[in-house]
Formats: structure tokens, C-alpha cells, sequence
């Protein structure tokens, strides 16, 4: 449809009818999936008899709080978990997975990671690289990283990994991308990586990051036999409503022992005050698989859009999605920075705002961000960031309905046309 309330050129707009219509196959296949994890969530929430009382906030030490103990059996459920963590108090997705290593890792044993270089804010976490106060390395506990081979898992250099090393206690997957153009990993992917894991090393821990790809697909890793996993709350998971929060699940020994990392040895996860969040995040984990299929959505058109004005996208616009990152290669920072211009100017928040390159600390290029978001940082809300260094790709992610995800898209697009960098 035809948008009276935007200034988008006639010509987009045929481009976006036909990026529509193109996207229509790939909508289907979201909309399937939306609806088996939507049905899945609904029914988690009868069985565990999800109540009004359990919206009631707790103070002090939070000892018997039902909601936060129903929310956590009711995340389990959905996840294919025996136990979970969800709470408030998991500050955001780096500190959920900080969570998991410390909780299960001990002096002496290895952290083996098995998609090589983890996520950006988990090398301090690490420190292997360089020291870091506070990190695993401190403790006495070792790294070592199996690269990606052309983007896929090398399931023969884990096997080697694992054989040369027995002190390998946890094995570290990454199921997004991050903000790289290695492709995602599909759950089957991470299934392939758990045998392999297992053939050599039966008591191993794996563990998944699992940021960015809950409800993108029928079943999570913890499905196809991950011990563990964590994530944000202000990603898939939260529903665009959870203020902030994060989550750890798995098999109940390993939940258990986060827990004492998580609050104190002795008193694990009996203690923590739900201070009224318990509402926000039993909503937004109703409304997460909904939201997730929006955010899909948003990718899908995305994609086909840009393909159609000429540039590689990452996935392909016909891809078979397993996060909600859309990458997509500008070309130049002119381009780079009128994109994320023209998702801000969309923005329900803060969209008066124009977004400016920055020296970000632990970055050697310049980074540009667009998010107006009504949570601070929440990137499951239309957002874009970008380093400026070639191939000079935007990682765009969320969009909390599609119809204004559309609209966001249609301005950056719009923008890099206003600035004469776009070919119509
Ligand atoms: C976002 C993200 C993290 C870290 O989460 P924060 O909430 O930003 O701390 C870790 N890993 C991946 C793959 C992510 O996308």
C-alpha cells in the first residue's frame, strides 16, 4: 500500500509492491512458524496455570516469589528446558552468558569455542586476548577457539580440539551472527556440532548464545541436545515489553550451579526481589513469538528491497533465516550513514534525532547507531549499527510490527536517495 503519511518516492514505493510480492513465499514460512511458537507459548501458560496473583511484586529478598518461579517453569517449557533463570536482575546478554561460564567453569578446566571468535563483549569476559580484570582467565581458566571454516562449523578441527586438549570442560556455540557476515547457524546446524561434541567427549558442556535467534525457528538448541544457554531479555525473547533482563536454561544441575554465580553460593535462586517486573516479562514472553515473526518480516522485506536496488544482502533475501540480522552491504560510509538516518527518522522514539559516527570504546573503526527505541539499547525495536570499514554492511535487527518495520526500512532507503546514493 501507497503511504499518504511519508515522503517516499513513487519509485521506492513500486520497488517496495514488488519486494512484497516477491517476499510473499518467505512471509508464509514466518507466519507458519509464528503461529506453531505462538500456540507453544499460549499452551506453556494454561499447563503452569499462569495467574493474575502471580503479577504481584516481591520486595527485600524475594524469598517465594510464585510469579518469578512460574515464569521461570512456564520459559522452560517453551524452551525444551528442565530449568531456568529469567530474571530482571540478569543485567543484559553478556551478563547471562558471564553467568553460564563462571557457573559452570572452575580453575584449570578450558572453554573451548567451537564458531571461533565469540561475541565482541565476551573477549573482556575471556580475556585470553589481552588481560582483563575480573575474567575467566584470572580465575585460571582457559580458551581455545576453533575458527569457522568459510562460515560453517569445522566439525572435523572440534573433534581435534576436543582429542588434544581433555581439560575442554564447556564448548561455546554462537547461533547469530553477531555483527559479522558469517552466516547463522540453524538449530540442526548446532545439533551437528552437539554429535560431535558428544562422540568424543560425552561429559563436555555445551553451551549456546542464543541472543538473537529464539522463536526463529520450531524448536531452540537446548531441542537438540545443548546443556545450556542464555540470552537477553531486550532481544527475541523479551517481546519488545520485558524492560531488561536475561535468561539462562538448560539441564537442572547446570541451571543450578549458575544460580550460585547468579546470587551467592548457598542461597542460588531463592533470593531476588521481582519489584514489580514479573508482569512485563510474563507479557513479553507471550508476545515474543509474534514479535519475532514481525521483526522476520521486517528482515525479509528488507532484503528483497535492497537486492532489487543492486546490493548483497546477508542472508539472501530467499534465505532460510535463523536470526533476525539483516546484513546488508552499502558500499560506503555516505550510504552507511544515510541508512541509519533514515531507519532513526522512522522511529516511534527520538526519531527527530540524527545519528552521528562515533569512536566507540573497543572498536578500531568509527560505529554509527540508529534506535529510537522505547527501550533504552532493546534491538528486537527497529535499530541499525555499523562500523564504518568495508564492506561498509549495516546490521539492521527488530521492528516491533511489521507494518512500521516497513515504514523504517522505506525511509533509509528514502535517505540515501535524498543524498543522491541510491539508484533507482
Ligand atoms: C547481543 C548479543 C550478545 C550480548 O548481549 P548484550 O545484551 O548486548 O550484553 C552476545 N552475543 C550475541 C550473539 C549477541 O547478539
Amino acid at each position: 500500500m501507497d503511504t499518504q503519511f511519508f515522503n517516499v518516492d513513487p519509485r521506492l514505493q513500486a520497488l517496495s509492491n514488488e519486494a512484497l510480492t516477491a517476499a510473499r513465499t518467505a512471509f508464509d514460512r514466518i507466519d507458519e512458524i509464528t503461529e506453531y511458537n505462538q500456540q507453544k507459548v499460549l499452551s506453556a501458560f494454561i499447563r503452569h496455570k499462569v495467574s493474575e496473583s502471580h503479577f504481584a511484586s516481591t520486595t527485600g529478598y524475594g524469598y517465594g516469589d510464585r510469579g518469578r518461579d512460574t515464569l521461570e517453569e512456564v520459559f522452560a517449557d517453551v524452551m525444551g528446558a528442565e530449568d531456568a533463570l529469567v530474571r530482571h536482575s540478569i543485567l543484559c546478554g553478556t551478563h547471562a552468558i558471564t553467568l553460564a561460564l563462571f557457573g559452570v567453569l572452575r580453575p584449570g578446566d578450558v572453554l573451548l569455542a567451537a564458531t571461533g571468535k565469540p561475541y565482541d563483549t565476551l573477549i573482556g569476559v575471556i580475556g585470553a586476548d589481552k588481560p582483563s580484570d575480573g575474567s575467566l582467565a584470572e580465575y585460571g581458566i582457559g580458551y581455545k577457539e576453533v575458527p569457522l571454516a568459510d562460515g560453517r562449523p569445522d566439525l572435523d578441527g572440534i573433534t581435534a580440539a576436543l582429542r588434544e586438549d581433555p581439560a575442554i570442560r564447556m564448548v561455546h556455540i554462537q547461533r547469530s551472527r553477531g555483527y559479522d557476515l558469517r552466516p547463522s547457524l540453524s538449530v540442526a546446524a548446532i545439533g551437528e556440532i552437539v554429535k560431535t561434541v558428544r562422540a568424543v567427549r560425552a561429559d563436555a558442556v555445551v553451551f549456546v548464545d542464543n541472543c538473537y535467534g529464539e522463536f526463529v525457528e520450531t524448536i531452540e538448541p537446548t531441542a537438540v541436545g545443548a546443556d545450556l544457554m542464555a540470552g537477553s531479555l531486550i532481544k527475541n525473547p523479551g517481546g519488545g515489553i520485558a524492560e531488561n533482563g536475561g535468561y539462562i536454561c538448560g539441564r537442572r544441575d547446570l541451571v543450578e550451579q549458575c544460580s550460585y554465580r547468579m546470587s551467592t553460593p548457598g542461597l542460588g535462586r531463592e533470593v531476588g526481589a521481582s519489584l514489580g517486573h514479573n508482569r512485563s516479562l510474563f507479557m513479553g514472553l507471550f508476545h515474543a513469538p509474534h514479535v519475532v515473526g514481525e521483526a522476520l518480516k521486517t528482515a525479509t522485506f528488507a532484503a528483497f528491497l535492497f537486492e532489487q536496488l543492486g546490493y548483497r544482502c546477508s542472508p539472501s533475501a530467499d534465505e532460510v533465516r535463523a536470526d533476525i540480522i539483516q546484513a546488508i552491504c552499502l558500499e560506503n560510509s555516505d550510504a552507511l550513514i544515510a541508512f541509519c538516518r533514515g531507519i532513526q527518522s522512522g522511529a516511534p522514539v527520538d526519531a527527530y534525532v540524527t545519528p552521528e559516527p562515533w569512536d566507540m570504546p573497543g572498536y578500531d573503526n568509527q560505529v554509527i547507531m540508529a534506535a529510537g527505541a522505547f527501550t533504552l539499547g532493546s534491538s528486537i525495536e527497529l535499530s541499525a549499527d555499523a562500523p564504518l570499514r568495508d564492506p561498509f554492511a549495516v546490521y539492521m535487527q527488530g521492528g516491533l510490527n511489521f507494518h512500521s518495520g516497513k515504514i523504517g526500512v522505506l525511509l533509509a532507503a528514502q535517505t540515501m536517495l535524498d543524498n543522491g546514493l541510491l539508484n533507482v
